[in-house]
């Protein structure tokens, strides 16, 4: 199946594996994993007193708390499976 994109196009990518919907505001994090921002911000909190913050999927510590930022490629991508 041919993707209007060009790329291969997996369905995982575009799911969040926290509330296991597609991606809403996704952001990607450094270990590669993306997210919505509601989820991983919302797991985030809970962890803000242990002081390090880990990744739902690899485990992968971050310290600091990373700054989330917005993922155009997969939004625009995840919109039009929405859409
Ligand atoms: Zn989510
Ligand atoms: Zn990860």
């Amino acid at each position: 199946m041919a993707s209007r994109h060009g790329v291969e196009l997996d369905q995982d990518q575009f799911c969040c594996s926290v509330c296991l919907d597609l991606l809403k505001e996704p952001v990607t994090i450094y270990c590669g994993h993306s997210y919505c921002r509601g989820c991983i911000e919302g797991c985030w909190d809970q962890e803000e007193e242990k002081g390090e913050f880990s990744c739902p999927q690899c485990r992968e510590t971050f310290i600091p708390r990373p700054v989330l930022r917005r993922n155009n490629m997969l939004a625009e991508v995840s919109s039009d499976i929405c859409a």
